[in-house]
């Protein structure tokens, strides 16, 4: 009988996953000798047998435990040393960092049976955790992935967890954030005063505060929560008023999946991903009289809903409390809070309590939200659960660094043909996101050891992001805006064109110095050509005709009706500040501050302000969101957007369309009609658009890209229309359709100059 022996490599996330024991227990199984342990590069293995049982060895690899993700195994055949015995190595030190550090994970199955055993030394202990499960990236400072390179190295082992440790066929062997009520970290609560609550259960005298209604700030894996009972209106809308956030939804996080399915439409799909191990908020629609507080989502059909995704967040239910408002620990706009000195002095003025605990948060994260769309999911926002996994590029490139937009801002940084794009910074508006962006950016070039030979950035002069590029000392390049969102969905799906693609946006900086927003582009890796584009319409008053749809509907309305406008018999010129409206109309006139934006959600907001629905709105894309929720759905009616060709240039001419809106209003029509048959009628606009533009340049890939193709029940519309007409449609599936795609966009552009 002749021994072989053989080398593998394994890379992907296969550290901080179990990895190490599953092959230990893997080889001993087989009868093999040899060793494993983890480096910079993954789990480097070496088996020695017989050549059948190698194989077998290495078909079952793959076989790996649930939180590992193989990209690739590497093997070569090496001389036979004829060791005895299969062994777990210590880590070596240096050569190349490409190990992966894992995101974090939701409490897996068995630690929740422990959790729950009232026999067991860690029932109800708030930190329980094993190597399927619990925080990674949240409290690692360096790699490779080790106890004393995340914030768990002050805390000792007590010889009970360090058994477990240290025994390969344990569950909790070589997890590093491993601990118990005797040695790991602990809960501690304190009042309004600072003065800490002494007594046995924090959690339980937490829970006692929430049910009376008491804000209370939660520090969880990624940052910290303001927690505060979603059945109780006084409190709700006390917790708004404090956190000065007027509408925008709160994500809820429910004791069970019952809960949800009492307030929610929730399908196995849906209810599936709730129960992840990435554990996201998942926006579903609202049941009609779900009994949840009217301030939790004023004017909204859906709800942001999550299930508890570690044990301490399961000790803020009971019986009795089964549903909270969990939402962003921090002041409007500002990024979550993370660390405890921090959380106390920035929440002092919203959370009345402040439930502590010394596991230190290194890198803050905040929850991820998904939404189902035709049986698959997109994300509005991805953070946690899901960053720092990469997402696979089907083609390399070089190392490059992409800073992405402002709003919603992620960066990217490339290796190989992986795209590490950043968990969800939020607006670079102040210095808090700022230096979180700077410091992010600096955390993941040490974690992938990236050097990046070049910096992509938005053309948009002023953005932070971009002022960033110029103190970069490497070759930049700026990337259109909505190039860069068609780009995000070819690097997904490894296109490098020629294709179409549609990005239905807000605003964007145009290469023309204009806005632009309503896009319909020839893209491939090279470059782009604009084909078409929603007609240029004066965006009165900048910024605030962003923040202000009644501005943009006026516009629109003057362009139809001109001086006729004051004397149209609708509500909206009825409620028209028509003093306002006549210092407008003047600087419109005169171009003062109104620069030309072709924008698609500009467009939306306008038609959601002449429908009444929202005139002024109070977070970015409202107007347009419940202008959406008016829609009527099965509605087939639909109005007709002119089309004409200007130097070889497709222009949409939204006057009919508003014109007809215009009538209909006038005619009494229900807004969920009129609304329903605007939305028919962009997606036909854009349906009869894309074949013009296949026509022209017979390419019939069609992307569909830009934050307003959030709206689901336009994009369903797109897709019904194309359906059956020979176009292959990409859409975002890994990065979010908004402005947080961006840097991966600009990143796959780079990396291939
Ligand atoms: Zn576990
Ligand atoms: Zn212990
Ligand atoms: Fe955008």
């Amino acid at each position: 009988m002749t021994k072989s022996r053989v080398h593998i490599l394994v890379e992907g996330i296969v550290q901080g996953v179990g990895f190490r024991p599953f092959v230990y227990n893997l080889a001993r199984k087989h009868g093999l000798s040899g060793w494993v342990l983890n480096d910079e590069k993954g789990v480097q293995i070496e088996v020695e047998g017989e050549k059948d049982i190698i194989q077998g060895f290495l078909s079952s690899l793959k076989a790996s435990p649930p939180q590992a993700r193989i990209e690739n195994i590497l093997t070569h055949d090496l001389p036979p040393v004829g060791d005895k015995s299969f062994e777990i190595r210590e880590s070596e030190r240096g050569g190349e960092r490409s190990a992966l550090v894992p995101p974090d994970i939701a409490i897996c199955g068995d630690c929740l049976r422990e959790f729950s055993d009232q026999k067991d030394r860690r029932v109800h202990y708030p930190f329980i955790n094993c190597t399927n499960c619990g925080p990674r990236f949240t409290i690692i400072r360096d790699v490779p992935y080790d106890r004393e390179k995340t914030t768990m190295a002050i805390f000792k082992m007590c010889s009970a967890c360090e058994k477990e440790y240290r025994d390969p066929g344990n569950r909790r062997f070589h997890a590093e954030p491993n601990a118990c009520p005797d040695c790991g970290p602990g809960l501690r609560l304190l009042d309004p005063a600072g003065r800490e609550i002494a007594g046995p259960d924090p959690a339980g005298e937490t829970r006692k505060l929430l049910k009376n209604g008491v804000v209370v700030a939660v520090k969880g894996m990624g940052g910290f929560h303001l927690a505060v009972s979603a059945r109780n209106e006084e409190a709700v809308s006390r917790l708004r008023s404090r956190k000065y956030r007027e509408d925008k939804p709160f994500a809820l996080m429910a004791r069970d999946l019952g809960v949800i399915r009492e307030l929610c439409e929730a399908d196995g799909e849906a209810e599936k991903l709730l129960e992840s191990r990435e554990a996201p908020i998942v926006v579903l629609p609202m049941k009609t009289g779900a009994r949840v507080a009217s301030s939790v989502a004023p004017f909204q059909n859906t709800l942001g809903m999550m299930l508890p995704y570690t044990p301490l967040h399961r000790l803020l239910f009971d019986g009795e409390l089964d549903c909270l408002v969990m939402t962003s620990g921090n002041m409007s706009d500002e990024p979550i809070a993370y660390r405890d000195e921090e959380a106390r002095k920035r929440l002092a003025e919203i959370a009345d309590y402040f439930l502590f605990h010394n596991r230190e948060i290194h890198t803050r994260c905040d929850d991820s939200v998904i939404k189902p769309f035709r049986g698959g999911t997109v994300f509005l926002r991805r953070a946690r659960g899901y960053v720092p996994a990469p997402i696979p590029l089907a083609r390399g490139g070089k190392s490059v660094l992409a800073l992405g937009a402002e709003l919603k801002n992620t960066f990217c940084l490339t290796k190989g043909s992986s795209a590490f794009v950043s968990h969800h910074i939020g607006d670079l508006e102040n210095f808090e996101t700022l230096k979180s962006f700077q410091e992010g950016i600096a955390h993941f070039r040490r974690f992938f050891e990236i050097e990046p030979g070049l910096v992509a950035y938005d053309l948009h002069p002023d953005y932070l992001s971009t002022r960033h590029a110029r103190e970069i000392p490497l070759p930049r390049v700026g990337v259109q805006h909505h190039y860069a969102h068609a780009l995000s969905v070819m690097a997904e799906h490894g296109l490098a064109g020629p294709a179409l693609a549609v990005t239905m946006d807000g605003t964007g900086y145009g290469d023309d110095g204009t806005i632009w927003g309503g896009e319909f582009l020839e893209v491939s890796l090279q470059g782009y050509r604009r084909l078409a584009h929603i007609r240029y319409i004066p965006l009165p008053g900048g910024e605030q005709g962003i923040r202000e749809p009644w501005r943009m509907a006026a516009v629109y309305l003057d362009r139809i009706a001109g001086e006729k406008l004051a004397g149209l018999d609708i509500p909206f010129v009825r409620e028209l500040d028509l003093e306002k409206w006549s210092v407008l109309k003047a600087a419109v006139r005169r171009g003062i501050n109104s620069p030309p934006c072709s924008s698609a959600g500009r467009l939306f907001d306008a038609v959601s302000a002449l429908l009444g629905v929202r005139g002024a709105a109070r977070y970015e894309g409202q107007a347009a969101i419940e202008l959406e929720q008016a829609a009527r759905r099965g509605e087939p009616g639909e109005y007709l957007f002119g089309l004409d060709e200007i130097k070889g240039i497709l222009n949409i001419d939204p006057d009919p369309v508003i014109q007809a809106v215009v009538e209909e209003i006038r005619k009494g029509t229900d807004k969920s009609v009129i609304s329903a048959r605007f939305h028919n009628s962009v997606a036909r606009v854009i349906a009869r658009v894309a074949g013009w533009m296949r026509d022209r340049t017979g390419h019939s890939s069609l992307i569909l890209s830009g934050g307003v193709f959030q709206n689901h029940f336009l994009l369903g519309r797109v897709f019904e229309l194309l359906e059956g007409s020979g176009f292959s449609i990409y859409i975002n599936r890994l990065v979010p359709a908004n402005d947080g795609g961006i840097s991966l966009g600009q990143a796959y552009y780079a990396m291939h100059q």
